[in-house]
């Protein structure tokens, strides 16, 4: 049997992180766990949760650590992550990467990947894509609230030894290639 492999995946907006999340969860046969679409599916069902959920989604704004680690940990109590995860969304904070690591262990996370694209060239796909929030000034914010936010969750994976920097300038296919090539790489270590 293959062995479960638990992964978490980072990128900026506009560096293919959704599209390669779906790809890399069907190649390794594990759930694609996504913190934003767990949300928008309870704001779908019209739950209370949803709804709290919706005002601070509405808001642009995280929720608070404790809730979304909650989320989290219910869902990777399922069985199916028995096989292994790939966490999309989460975590998107230090105190999250800490509930995530009190949840599963340390050894319970294989390898981080951030998929690693430029912000000339994010920038550039983004305004190419022309959705309606997508000025450059809300551009720039969002960037920015990534480096701000993201950047110590990537240290803190980096600081155990399970941070994988994959180039994401290049195709779809490329892309995936480098990203299945370097958790092989980190397999074998
Ligand atoms: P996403 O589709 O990942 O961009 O998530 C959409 C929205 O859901 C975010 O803007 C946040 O409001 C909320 N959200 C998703 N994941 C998290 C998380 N890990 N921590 C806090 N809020 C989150």
């Amino acid at each position: 049997m293959r062995r479960a492999i638990r992964l978490v995946v980072f990128g900026r907006q506009g560096a293919g992180k959704g599209t390669q999340c779906i790809r890399l969860a069907e190649h390794f046969g594990v759930p694609h766990i996504s913190t934003g679409e767990i949300l928008r599916a309870a704001v779908e069902e019209g739950t209370g949760f949803g709804l709290k959920a919706k005002a601070y989604m509405d808001a642009g704004e995280l929720l608070p650590d404790d809730v979304i680690s909650g989320v989290v940990d219910e869902r990777l109590r399922k069985d199916d992550t028995r096989q292994g995860f790939l966490l999309d969304g989460f975590p998107r904070t230090v105190a999250q990467a800490e509930a995530l690591i009190d949840m599963v262990g340390e050894e319970g996370v294989d390898l981080a990947i951030d998929i690693d694209v430029p912000i000339p060239v994010v920038t550039q796909r983004m305004k190419l894509r022309g959705r309606d929030d997508d000025t450059d000034e809300a551009i720039r914010v969002r960037l920015e609230t990534y480096e701000i936010e993201t950047r110590p969750v990537l240290d803190f994976f980096d600081d155990l030894d399970k941070l994988a920097v994959v180039d994401g300038d290049g195709t779809e296919e490329e892309v995936f290639e480098r990203i299945v090539d370097s958790i092989g790489r980190h397999a074998a270590a």
